[in-house]
């Protein structure tokens, strides 16, 4: 069977390695500076639990840790849509966190947001659990498509365009997650 060349189905590289590289030090920096503080108020917090968001931002997740100089810890839940069906905008937790989270600062680590129903969906339902704090970083916000009122903590590119993108983790069809930057896919390799 011939190999598939996954770059020549991108039309346009929107975020390279190089700048992904960059900015994922930045928010390393800016949250490990920020949570720092928090602690600094009240030595007595857990370390911030870092809540990968499956399977988009797995690898958004890894070089986030690994950029963070405080201690965190790791949790993965999974969710489904049903965003083209009769209920817009309804979302379901497929796998749950693993531990409780009463008490502790939860940082929900995205990959992209789009209409934002699947964070305002996951902030509300945590919220029920009387965590310390529910803060949402995701490393790219298509502002565009946004159809809820949901704040975002930190992000890293603004997207303009509503262009489908995937690699660093974003598919589609569960395919380009390994591609190590950011680009549009190429309309004919999207199924209508
Ligand atoms: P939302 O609930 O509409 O904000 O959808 C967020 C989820 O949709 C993300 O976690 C992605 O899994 C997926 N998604 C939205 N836009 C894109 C895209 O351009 N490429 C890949 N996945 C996307």
């Amino acid at each position: 069977m011939a190999r598939v060349d996954l770059h020549s189905r991108i039309s346009r590289t929107l975020f390279t390695e190089e700048e992904i590289r960059t900015r994922v030090a930045e928010l390393g920096s800016q949250l490990s500076t920020d949570y720092d503080a928090d602690r600094a108020r009240d030595p007595e917090r857990r370390p911030l639990l870092l809540v990968g968001i499956l399977r988009g931002a797995l690898v958004f997740l890894s070089d986030l840790g690994r950029a963070m100089s405080i201690p965190v810890e790791y949790d993965l839940i999974s969710v489904s849509s049903y965003g083209n069906g009769t209920a817009p905008g309804a979302v379901r937790l497929v796998k749950d966190l693993e531990r409780p989270i009463e008490g502790r600062d939860l940082l929900l680590v995205e990959d992209i947001i789009d209409t934002g129903y699947t964070i305002e969906y996951l902030k509300r339902s945590f919220a029920a659990r009387n965590p310390a704090s529910i803060r949402v970083c995701t490393l790219v916000d298509k502002v565009a498509r946004r159809e809820t009122d949901i704040e975002i903590d930190y992000t890293g590119f603004t997207m303009e365009s509503d262009a489908f993108v995937v690699g660093y983790g974003m598919d589609y069809a569960e395919l380009y997650r390994n591609l190590p930057y950011i680009g549009a896919l190429k309309p004919e390799f999207i199924q209508q």
